[in-house]
């Protein structure tokens, strides 16, 4: 069984004065356990959304989200926060750190929402990123790279079935960029989790097995109904 499966998913957004836009309507998307895809599309395409639909941030109009066997669509919102926390992981391009703690509490903080603090795995995650010695420093003392890398060991903290990288690369230098590409690829297969890594950068195609642009999952989807939104 697929660990993540998706099947007619829709979800619309209202636009001014006229008919909602449909901004996702996947009719069928897999991914296996511990498998990586990069996912690409034009700006606007609908990228975060589809990321935000599966984490249960955002609701959809219709359609399942089955992970690890549960259906997103069909939680609670509290279901949907406890879920996430335990689930997933979410590198964002814009780190989303909490400035007022340390490096090592901002990956404890990840764990006491999920399965539990446990201080020797966040501080060993830590060191696999590169960061023990920081481990007290808080966010704003860091440099860019640094404080991605800080993300990427709070994304891995509860142990999650898939991770979601939000063009985590889209703020960093090339250095850094490919390190923290690096970082995820191999801490994800490291601890058993998928990753579902969103960029519009052409150039990591090539550290992909799998790449998908999200206009043809929405264009497949289109051919196969007349899904949508005002139809
Ligand atoms: P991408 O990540 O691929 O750049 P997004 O998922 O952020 O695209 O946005 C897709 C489309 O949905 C855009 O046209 C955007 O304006 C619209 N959109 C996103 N969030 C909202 C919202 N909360 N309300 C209305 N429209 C939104
Ligand atoms: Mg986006």
């Amino acid at each position: 069984m697929a660990l993540l499966s998706i099947r007619d998913l829709v979800k619309c957004y209202p636009s001014e004065g006229e008919e909602p836009v449909t901004v996702v309507d996947v009719g069928a998307f897999e991914l296996a356990s511990g498998e990586q895809v990069l996912l690409q599309g034009e700006s606007g395409s609908g990228k975060s959304t589809l990321l935000n639909l599966i984490a249960g941030i955002v609701v959809a109009d219709s359609g399942e989200i089955l992970l690890g066997g549960e259906n997103v669509c069909s939680l609670s919102e509290s279901a949907r926060d406890a879920h996430r926390a335990r689930s997933l992981g979410y590198v964002f391009q814009n780190f989303n750190l909490l400035n007022g703690y340390t490096c090592l509490e901002n990956v404890e903080l990840g764990m006491s929402f999920g399965t539990g603090v446990d201080g020797e795995f966040a501080l060993q995650l830590l060191d696999r990123v590169g960061l023990s010695n920081r481990r007290s420093y808080r966010p704003d003392q860091l440099s860019q790279g640094q404080r991605q890398r800080v993300a990427i060991a709070r994304a891995l903290a509860n142990r999650p079935k898939l991770v979601l990288a939000d063009e985590p690369t889209g703020n960093l230098d090339p250095t850094n960029a490919a390190v923290a590409l690096e970082l995820i690829q191999s801490l994800c297969s490291e601890n058993g989790a998928a990753l579902l890594f969103v960029s519009h950068d052409p150039q990591l195609e090539s550290k992909f097995e799998r790449v998908i642009d999200l206009a043809e999952l929405n264009q497949a989807a289109c051919l196969s109904s007349d899904r949508g939104c005002g139809k």
